[in-house]
């Protein structure tokens, strides 16, 4: 083989040849076969050494290398290329080589050298294509990570990978460098690192995980005292190190944002809550009710707050406490359902019902924490120290309902952990608005009451009015026929007696006699009314008068099968009255009783002392059996000419009223559908009037 055709087959082999090995080996044995040689060896450093063949004893071929005298040896260097260690070809002679030969030699070792970088570069390429893809990797699933310390775990895992440092450790700064937070370790066996590594025997590595917008961390190499990284290795470690501080800093806006964004919902949810309850409260005017949307909204899980406990209390002003209204309290389901705002009777039946409602009505809180609700200040309550409600392991928070400057109720609510700084101004605006709700319901509640107030007043005026200018007409008119009346009867009378027993007229003049008798008592009631009268007081005694008037009553009793029931108190003193006035008021009260009475029955009639305000009463009371008073009829049966017989004036009761009113005493009447009715009379002891005779 010519020289020629021996370069070019060397080159041949280089270019197609990629392991190292192979290569030089091929190399060799053409050089081996064309220039006859013993052998060939090639040394690279770091004790590496190719041979051809393989049974050559190649010590011999590195003494000759090391200078040592061996028969037929040639060493050739190869030319020193950038970034390359030395090398040597060695070549055992059978014969004497020629200038020629010798000259080729030294072409292949400059082609040798050449192949020897050709394939590290090559290796490097492939080192750094795969090296790429791990990274590329590593920041795939590094970027994929949204929470801090799940990124500083499988950062120094990566870190550690790439390193190949025995221990990494990784500090996060927080926020804005308020707060350094995570030390993460991670050695070769885990466990082992805390007992064995110590600092001091170790070098440690510093690289910040820094951006342009600021210090996110610190990622940390520990290695032993006299070890360091390649090159290569501290190009990954910084690739890997900017990239975590992106995906820090990354991950910071994305907490800050969803913080925001939280927050933004929360603030919107609180003012949804409060515009919809205000809404409601518009609804109705009742305080019941209101009570039940301001807790619907703050106990809620979906439409409210979900607070899990709240109750309400409310001041009563007369006593000038604080009193439980009613409250919920809630674990697993909560009793509102999905019904809209409004409230209905059967919806409240429907959460009274439920587990979850508390009557607060017998509660009563006091102690120095509530009395702090006066100054409208927000109260904080341990468990136990108060209600017997409470539950363990629940924070408390009492927020007043002020309306100016008074407490008008207050506002417990309980939840596990507490309340946030959002939730407290959104439970304190809450109970704004709830203070102005009771508030204007009370009022409307008051101005409802005093309108109807006034309106009956206005009624009774007008109604009085009206019955002052009656009574006045009904007198005028009874007088102008008092006289007729009387020469009527008078006539009658003579013209009646004068008549024979058979007379079958008799019976008309009769028949006069008894109309003109009937038509003289309504005269004489409607005169009666329509005159003041006078009293001609004395002291009497009450039971006689009465006993009088019953007998009077006897027969009719007697005849319509009506009991009579007497219980009066023998031992009463007698009482300053004008008898034959209270006389009236007797006979009116029980003439009604008997008219009351259809079929049969009883009538009763009892006397007693009694004593109040420090005073001393006679009591007595005119019961019947005759149904009671229809409830439309009751408020009216005072009033003069108000009458639900055919035949009635209506004037019976209101004379009553007048005359007991007049000595100083009362009236009242029990009714008692549908057995009957009681009316009962109080006349005070121990006055004398004027003009009275002591007599009993
Ligand atoms: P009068 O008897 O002429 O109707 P009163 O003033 O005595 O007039 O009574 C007014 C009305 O009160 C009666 O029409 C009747 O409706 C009712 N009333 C009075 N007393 C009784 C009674 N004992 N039981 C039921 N209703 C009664």
């Amino acid at each position: 083989m010519d020289f020629l055709t021996l370069v070019s087959d060397v080159c041949g082999i280089i270019c197609a040849y990629t392991s190292l090995k192979r290569g030089i080996r091929a190399v060799l044995s053409l050089l081996v076969d064309n220039l006859s040689l013993e052998g060939a060896c090639l040394f690279l450093t770091r004790g590496r050494v190719y041979v051809w063949p393989d049974d050559v004893e190649f010590h011999e071929y590195r003494m000759a290398l090391e200078g040592g005298a061996v028969e037929g040896m040639e060493v050739v260097p190869l030319p020193k290329m950038r970034g390359e260690g030395r090398g040597y070809l060695v070549v055992r002679r059978k014969r004497v080589l020629s200038s020629e030969e010798k000259r080729l030699l030294e072409v292949v070792a400059r082609q040798l050298a050449q192949f020897l970088r050709h394939v590290r570069i090559q290796k490097e390429l492939k080192a750094g294509a795969r090296l790429l893809l791990d990274l590329y990797s590593a920041g795939r699933e590094l970027g994929s990570v949204l929470d801090r310390k799940e990124l500083a775990q499988k950062l120094a895992e990566y870190a550690r990978e790439f390193s190949g440092a025995d221990l990494v450790n990784i500090t996060l700064f927080e926020g804005e460098g308020k707060h350094s937070s995570l030390a993460l370790f991670v050695g070769k066996e885990d466990g082992d690192i805390i007992k064995f590594y110590n600092e001091g025997l170790y070098r440690r590595v510093v690289v910040p995980l820094a951006t342009t917008k600021g210090n996110w961390g610190v990622l940390e190499f520990y290695l032993p005292r006299e070890a360091t990284f390649s090159r290569h290795q501290k190009r990954v470690i910084h690739i890997l190190a900017e990239l975590a501080g992106t995906f820090l800093e990354n991950i910071t806006l994305y907490d800050r944002l969803k913080f925001l964004l939280e927050e933004r919902e929360k603030r919107i949810r609180f003012l949804s809550i409060l515009y919809q309850v205000g809404n409601a409260y518009r609804w109705t005017s009742e305080l019941r009710k209101r009570f039940f949307l301001a807790l619907r909204a703050l106990t809620d899980p979906q439409k409210g707050l979900g607070l899990p406990e709240a109750y309400f209390f409310i001041r009563d002003e007369a006593k000038g406490v604080l009193k439980g209204v009613m409250g919920i309290s809630w674990s697993e389901v909560s009793p509102w359902g999905d019904q809209d705002w409004t409230v209905d009777e059967e919806y409240i039946g429907r959460i009274e019902g439920s587990p979850a409602f508390r009557d607060l009505k017998d509660v009563v809180p006091s102690g120095p924490p509530w009395n702090k609700l006066e100054r409208g200040e927000v109260v904080y309550l341990c468990h136990g120290s108060t209600l017997p409600f409470m539950n363990e392991g629940m924070v408390y928070v009492v927020f007043p309902l002020m309306a100016g400057d008074n407490l008008v109720g207050a506002i417990l609510v309980g939840k596990e952990g507490g309340f946030d700084s959002e939730e407290v101004h959104f439970l304190t605006m809450f109970s704004h608005q709830l203070a102005l709700a009771v508030e204007s319901a009370r009022l409307q509640e008051v101005l409802k009451v005093t309108g109807r107030e006034l309106k009956e007043a206005q009624e009774r005026f007008l109604h009085s009015e009206k019955l002052a200018a009656l009574g006045e007409l009904a007198a005028r008119v009874a007088h102008d026929l008092k006289n007729p009346l009387v020469a009527i009867g008078g006539f009658a009378r003579r013209l009646h007696e004068k008549m024979a027993e058979d007379c079958p007229d008799k019976v008309y003049t009769g028949t006069i006699l008894k109309e003109v008798e009937e038509a003289e008592k309504i005269l004489s009631n409607v005169l009666g009314y329509a005159r003041v009268p006078s009293l001609r007081k004395r002291f009497a005694d009450i039971n006689s008068l009465l006993d009088d008037v019953l007998f009077l009553h006897a027969e009719e009793m007697r005849d319509r099968n009506i009991a009579l029931v007497k219980k009066l108190d023998r031992s009463l003193p007698p009482v300053s009255i004008d008898p034959a006035q209270m006389r009236q008021v007797f006979m009116n009260l029980v003439s009604n009783a008997l008219q009351a009475i259809r079929k049969k029955g009883s009538i009763a009639v009892s006397t007693s002392k009694e004593e109040s305000n420090g005073r001393e009463y006679v009591k007595v009371e005119i019961s019947d059996t005759g149904g009671g008073i229809p409830e439309d009829v009751l408020p009216n049966i005072f009033n003069p000419f108000f009458t639900t017989k055919s035949t009635g004036t209506g004037l019976g009761l209101s004379i009553v009223k007048r005359i007991v009113e007049l000595h100083g005493g009362e009236i009242r009447v029990v009714n008692n559908p549908p057995i009957g009715a009681t009316f009962v009379i109080y006349l005070p002891l121990g006055e004398e009037g004027e003009g009275s005779d002591r007599s009993s």
